[in-house]
C-alpha cells in the first residue's frame, strides 16, 4: 500500500486499530426505574473515578491547572439539578442513556448560545462528560494510547495532536492514518518525536487487522501488511542502516553550518512550546526560527493572560540566551481551531478570517500577545514575526501597534528590547508577488513553504486528492521562492525558510543558489541539513539550479534532482 511518508524511519510492529469513539445507542423504555437509576449512579461513580486518575496523570505531565480542568468534569456530572432531572426522566420510563443524553444536550445548547467565551467552553466540557458517561453505560472500552505495548503500530482514521500527546514514544513503532499529510500538525509532532509515520493510506482501517505485522517506510510512504520473512529481513537491515547513518551524522554536532566553499548559514529550529527550545539546543540547533505560539493558546480554556504569555516567551528566551528566537504571533484559523475563541464556521477557512487578519481585528487579544513578547524581549534575542501577510497595510498596521505598545511600556517603565526586529512570513501568493514592496517594510522574511505551496498551487495541504500538485518543487513554487529571496537580498534583509521544504535535501542546493540565509527546521533534522549544506559550493549549486529552472514540470525537476543528489 502507498501513502504519504511524513516522518522518516522504518517501523516494524503489530497493528493496533484505533476506532473512532462512537456513543450511539437505541433509546429504550425501562420497567424497573430503581435498577436503572442505580445503573446510572454506578456509571457516574465510575466516571468520577476514571476522571480522578486522568487528572492525576495530567498533573504530572502538564501541571496543576490542566488537572483542575479534568476535576471540573466531576463537578459537572455531580450537579444536583442535572442528576435530579435525569432521575425524573428515568422514573418516567426512559433509559439511563437517553435521560442523561437529553439533559446534557439541554446544557450544551444553553452554554453554546452564551455570548462569553468562558460559558461557551462549558459546552465543550459537558460534551466530554456526556461521551465519558455514555461510554461507560454502553460498555464501550476506550483504547488507551498511553498503555499500548512496545512495538505497536497505531492505525487510525485521523490522528489528532492530543492522541500524539498521549503516546509513550518508546512503545510506538509507527503510525498509519487514512487522512493528513506532511504539513498537518500531527505529522510535525510525529517528526519531533521521531516516530516513523505514513499518512493518507487509502482504506487502511478496513485493510488492516488488529495484531497483524506491518512494515512502514516513513520516507517513501510504503506500507506492507503481513510481510513475508524475506521482507522483514530486508527492512530490518534497512532500519539498521538508517540508524547507522543517524550515528554518523553525529560528527556534525557542535560544528558551524557552512557550505563546501565556506559560506556560513544560520540553522535554527521550529518549536511549538517553550520547552522545545531546550530540545532545539539538544539537537544542536543554533536558535529558533519559528515559535508557533498558537499551541500555547490551544492548550488553554481561555486566552492566556499577558503575564502567562510573558512567562512562556521569557522561558524560551532564557533557554536560548543570546541565540535568536523568532516568535510568530497567533496563527489561528485554517486547520488550527481554538474552541474558546468561537471562530465562525467558514465556507473556506484557509482563505478566511485567520492569522494576522484576525489579530488586527481583535486588538485586545493582539495587544496582550505583543506586550507579552515585548516584555520577554528584555531577556533574550527575540524578534516578532507576523503570519499570513498578503498586503503592505497589514505590515504597517502590525508595526504601528508594536510602536504604540513600545511607547506604552516606556511610559510604564517596563524593560524591553528597543531594537526588536519585526519580520513577516512570506507564505501567500500575494506576498510572493509583492515581495519587493514588503521587503521595504520588514526587518526580515521567513518563507513558509507549507502554506506558500498551497496558496500558489491552489491545492489544500491536507487533501490527498490534490497532493500530486502540492509540492514545493513545482516550477511555480520555485519561482515564488526565488523572487522572495531576490527581493529580500535587493533590500539587504535576511531571508529564512521555516516551511518543511527547508529540510529537503533536493531543495537545499536551490536555496543556496537563490541566496537563502537561514534554514529553520524540526529539531531532529538539524544535523542532516547541516551535512547537506556542507556538500555544496555556490558554483555547483548555481549550475544545478540553472538547469532546474529551465525544466517545465515537477516530475522533471524531481527526477533531475534525484539523479544528481544522492540523499
Ligand atoms: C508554513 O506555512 O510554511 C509554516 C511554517 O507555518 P505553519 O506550518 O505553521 O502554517
Ligand atoms: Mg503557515
Amino acid at each position: 500500500m502507498k501513502g504519504i511518508g511524513v516522518s522518516a524511519g522504518i517501523g516494524i510492529g503489530k497493528i493496533l486499530l484505533v476506532e473512532e469513539h462512537s456513543v450511539e445507542y437505541t433509546p429504550k423504555q425501562v420497567e424497573d426505574a430503581v435498577a436503572e437509576k442505580s445503573r446510572f449512579r454506578n456509571s457516574v461513580e465510575q466516571f468520577c473515578n476514571n476522571t480522578r486518575v486522568q487528572a492525576e496523570a495530567l498533573r504530572k505531565s502538564a501541571g496543576d491547572k490542566e488537572a483542575e480542568i479534568m476535576l471540573g468534569h466531576i463537578s459537572i456530572v455531580n450537579d444536583p439539578f442535572l442528576l435530579g432531572e435525569v432521575e425524573k426522566l428515568i422514573d418516567a420510563g426512559q433509559c439511563a442513556e437517553s435521560s442523561f443524553d437529553s439533559m446534557c444536550e439541554m446544557f450544551i445548547s444553553i452554554f453554546s448560545a452564551a455570548e462569553d467565551d468562558l460559558t461557551k467552553q462549558r459546552a465543550t466540557d459537558v460534551r466530554d462528560v456526556r461521551t465519558g458517561v455514555l461510554s461507560i453505560l454502553l460498555g464501550i472500552k476506550e483504547v488507551k494510547l498511553s498503555d499500548v505495548p512496545e512495538g505497536t503500530v497505531i492505525c487510525v482514521k485521523e490522528l489528532t495532536p492530543s492522541m500524539i500527546a498521549e503516546i509513550k514514544k518508546e512503545n510506538i513503532a509507527g503510525i498509519l492514518t487514512e487522512t493528513g499529510s506532511t504539513t498537518s500538525h500531527s505529522a510535525i509532532l510525529a517528526r519531533v518525536m521521531e516516530i516513523p509515520a505514513v499518512m493518507s493510506v487509502p482504506d487502511i482501517m478496513t485493510s488492516a487487522e488488529n495484531g497483524s505485522v506491518v512494515i512502514l517506510d516513513g520516507s517513501k510512504g510504503t506500507v506492507i501488511i503481513s510481510p513475508d520473512e524475506a521482507q522483514i529481513a530486508d527492512y530490518t537491515e534497512k532500519r539498521e542502516k538508517l540508524l547507522r547513518e543517524i550515528r554518523e551524522l553525529q560528527k556534525y554536532r557542535g560544528k558551524p553550518t557552512v557550505s563546501a566553499d565556506g559560506t556560513e548559514y544560520e540553522l535554527v529550529c521550529n518549536i511549538g512550546k517553550p520547552d522545545d527550545a531546550a530540545k532545539a539546543l539538544e539537537f544542536d540547533g543554533e536558535g529558533v526560527g519559528l515559535f508557533r505560539t498558537e499551541f500555547l493558546f490551544m492548550d488553554k480554556t481561555s486566552v492566556p493572560s499577558e503575564d502567562e504569555q510573558f512567562a512562556e516567551y521569557k522561558k524560551a528566551a532564557m533557554i536560548l540566551g543570546s541565540r535568536p528566537l523568532i516568535i510568530r504571533t497567533l496563527d489561528i484559523g485554517g486547520d488550527k481551531d481554538i474552541p474558546y475563541l468561537g471562530l465562525a464556521k467558514e465556507e473556506n477557512p484557509f482563505m478566511g478570517f485567520r492569522a494576522i487578519r484576525y489579530c488586527l481585528k481583535n486588538r485586545d487579544l493582539f495587544r496582550i500577545q505583543l506586550r507579552a513578547i515585548l516584555r520577554a524581549s528584555a531577556f533574550g534575542n527575540i524578534s516578532i514575526m507576523f503570519p499570513l501577510i498578503t498586503c503592505v497595510e497589514e505590515v504597517r498596521e502590525g508595526k504601528a501597534l508594536v510602536e504604540q505598545l513600545k511607547a506604552e511600556l516606556t511610559e510604564q517603565g517596563i524593560e524591553f528590547d528597543r531594537n526588536i526586529k519585526v519580520g513577516i512570513m512570506t507564505e501567500t501568493a500575494a506576498a510572493g508577488i509583492i515581495a519587493d514592496l514588503l521587503a521595504r517594510e520588514s526587518d526580515f522574511f521567513s518563507i513558509g513553504t507549507n502554506d506558500l505551496t498551497g496558496y500558489t498551487m491552489a491545492a489544500d495541504r491536507g487533501n490527498s486528492d490534490v497532493s500530486y500538485l502540492y509540492s514545493a518543487l513545482q516550477p511555480a513554487v520555485l519561482r515564488m521562492i526565488r523572487s522572495i529571496i531576490t527581493a529580500a537580498r535587493n533590500n539587504n534583509i535576511p531571508v529564512g525558510m521555516c516551511g518543511e521544504a527547508a529540510a529537503d535535501p533536493l531543495m537545499i542546493p536551490l536555496l543556496i543558489s537563490f541566496g537563502l540565509t537561514e534554514f529553520s527546521v524540526s529539531a531532529p533534522s538539524i544535523l542532516r541539513v547541516r551535512k547537506c549544506i556542507s556538500d555544496w559550493t555556490k558554483e555547483k549549486a548555481d549550475e544545478i539550479t540553472d538547469k532546474v529552472m529551465s525544466l517545465a514540470t515537477e516530475s522533471e525537476v524531481r527526477e533531475y534532482l534525484s539523479s544528481v543528489i544522492v540523499a
